[in-house]
């Protein structure tokens, strides 16, 4: 845990000395976020994402959006608008929006120049083939039989194999690099491969496709990318990454890639195929349900933006795979909205209360705080009268020890209004408690002298006569951890669906607003919300249950 807390921050520090030693000219610090176009963008592309914009922006530089579509199977272009509205919710603006297919002609030329340098060469083993005579961490690889190909008949063949000649699989361009290297991706990598298939960009113009290592050095020179930051599992491959710029030859300063750990969350899956798993057997209500990984998700979630972008930069940048506690992003998410939203009552599991000794028919406005924190927030007016709803968890008939809510015979601060004592208990036929009858008192009321009177427990209410019903939508981690086998689980409770009555207000809420539900949590109105009946989301609870590992 520790060496991801400790901002190690050294992508900067790479930067630096890059620009000292003024290895890229006057040019500016330029990176990209390379999504592949197959999916929803999740938490852990966000971390991509900030790190990448953010760079930028930390040298007055730029950052492109760059679609990595070069498999034309996998590609859909459904995903592209989800894409652009997850990178400008979290603040950010490329500079240039680009597609890898758009450079499949200049990519071609680079396979040819290889070729005629005798650094490449068309290979007809099969996939199995070339698997088999790889060798392994602790033998060399075999070469291939057709390694020593002329130029000529490498040429002739890539030709053919662009012109459509060869089945899938027939044959494949491979870099001629050294079958006996330590590093297995420098042991001949295949860089072309014949793919029938119609691409959603170029469509049935190319029937051979670059491999992605060979793809995304070409795609960052191109584009003139001078940090190109990826995920740990490249790492091995940045030997290769630098040998085909350099025998490519065009680029005098090629990009620099940097490899950075990826995000892993406790409870939290992240993988493309699971979620889509999840979405398609209805195991969520879609790929922005609250409870997904989603940017969509934690979005409709009630998530901001400025949280998950604070979460990113806390967590920082780290060398090393490690798996940061869910209750972070948590945190960082009550920072941030503890200042910002206002408070409202909500009361769940309600139980009337009836104050017998007030007056029937008489209401009062109450000045209530709307955020303790931040007295410019001002104050809202909420009615009170003889019948109230207390929340289920503010009263026990026979109460716990430091229990110092409601309970027969003992006095309690309402919030904003009075102190008010609970005398008796009504219940129905099956024992139920019903009703609690009270008795306030009238020189206790909030902001006046009598008030002042020390008294253990404050509660919060809704006015009876006024309360509008909504739903909660209260939600727990979609996976947990299963502690025999530590592997994570479907959560069978991750949503618990219940209502509430709150005061008069909320019935105004409008889907996007967040309020914290007093004593309760933090909550969004949804968008499923409506005239007649508002739907809350529970977004964070009052308290972390995260304590730093020592
Ligand atoms: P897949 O390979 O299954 O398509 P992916 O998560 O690698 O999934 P990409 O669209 O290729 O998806 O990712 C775009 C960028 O986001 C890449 O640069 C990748 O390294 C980065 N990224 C993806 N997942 C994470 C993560 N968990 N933490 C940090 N960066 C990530
Ligand atoms: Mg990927």
């Amino acid at each position: 845990m520790a060496d991801v807390l400790e901002m190690t921050n050294f992508i900067h520090d790479i930067i630096d000395e890059d620009l000292e030693t003024k290895k890229y000219g006057d040019k500016d610090i330029l990176t990209r976020f390379p999504p592949e176009p197959n999916g929803y963008l999740h938490i852990g592309h966000a971390k991509s994402i900030c790190l990448n914009f953010m760079t930028a922006q930390k040298y007055k530089g730029a950052c492109n959006l760059r679609y990595d579509d070069t498999n034309p199977v996998k590609e859909d272009v459904e995903y592209i608008d989800s894409i652009e509205a997850d990178v400008r919710w979290l603040g950010f603006e490329w500079k240039e929006r680009l597609w890898a297919s758009d450079y499949f002609d200049e990519m071609y030329d680079c396979a040819v120049t290889l070729i005629k340098k005798g650094k490449a060469f068309v290979c007809d083993f099969n996939a199995d083939q070339i698997r088999e005579n790889r060798g392994t961490l602790t033998e060399p690889g075999k070469e291939s039989p057709y390694r020593n190909r002329s130029v000529e008949e490498n040429l002739r063949l890539f030709e053919e194999m662009k012109a459509g000649k060869y089945a899938d699989g027939e044959k494949v361009l491979r870099a001629k690099i050294d079958m006996a290297s330590p590093n297995i991706n420098m042991r001949d990598p295949v860089i072309y491969r014949i793919a029938h298939a119609t691409h959603h960009n170029t469509g049935d113009k190319w029937c051979i496709y670059p491999m992605y290592d060979f793809a995304h050095p070409i795609e960052d020179a191109i584009e003139g990318i001078t940090h190109s930051i990826c995920t740990l599992e490249f790492e091995d491959h940045r030997p290769l990454y630098d040998w085909v710029l350099q025998e490519i030859g065009k680029w005098p300063t090629p990009p620099q890639q940097i490899e950075f750990a990826r995000l892993n969350i406790t409870n939290t899956i992240m993988s493309k195929r699971y979620l889509k798993a999840l979405v398609d057997d209805g195991s969520v209500e879609g790929w922005d349900d609250p409870r997904m990984p989603t940017i969509a998700g934690i979005r409709r979630r009630g998530y901001t933006p400025e949280a998950v972008r604070d979460f990113c930069e806390r967590i920082g940048v780290a060398k090393a795979n490690s798996t940061v506690d869910v209750a972070q992003l948590e945190a960082c998410v009550r920072d941030d909205l503890k200042l910002k939203v206002e408070n409202r009552n909500v009361v769940e599991n309600p139980i009337k209360v009836i104050i017998t000794n007030y007056p029937e028919g008489q209401t009062e406005e109450m000045a209530i705080e709307n955020n303790r924190e931040v007295p410019e927030m001002g104050d809202r007016m909420v009615p009170f009268s003889r019948e109230l709803w207390v929340d289920g968890d503010d009263f026990m008939e026979v109460p716990a020890k430091k229990y110092f809510r409601l309970f027969p015979g003992n006095e309690v601060r309402f919030k904003g209004a009075y102190f008010l004592t609970c005398n008796e208990v009504v219940k129905n036929d099956a024992g139920e408690v019903v009703e609690l009858h009270c008795t306030y008192d009238p020189d206790t009321k909030s902001g006046t002298e009598g008030a002042n009177r020390k008294v253990k427990g404050t509660i919060h209410w809704v006015d009876a006569a006024t309360a509008v019903k909504i739903r909660i939508r209260n939600y727990d981690y979609l996976m947990l951890e299963n502690e025999e086998t530590g592997e994570m689980e479907l959560n069978p409770d991750s949503l618990v669906e219940s209502w509430g009555y709150a005061e008069p207000l909320l019935g105004e809420a409008k889907p996007g607003e967040r309020f914290q539900f007093f004593r309760k949590g933090y909550y969004i109105c949804d968008e499923l919300s409506t005239d007649d009946e508002k739907v809350f989301n529970k977004i964070v609870g009052l308290k972390s249950s995260f304590k730093v590992k020592k």
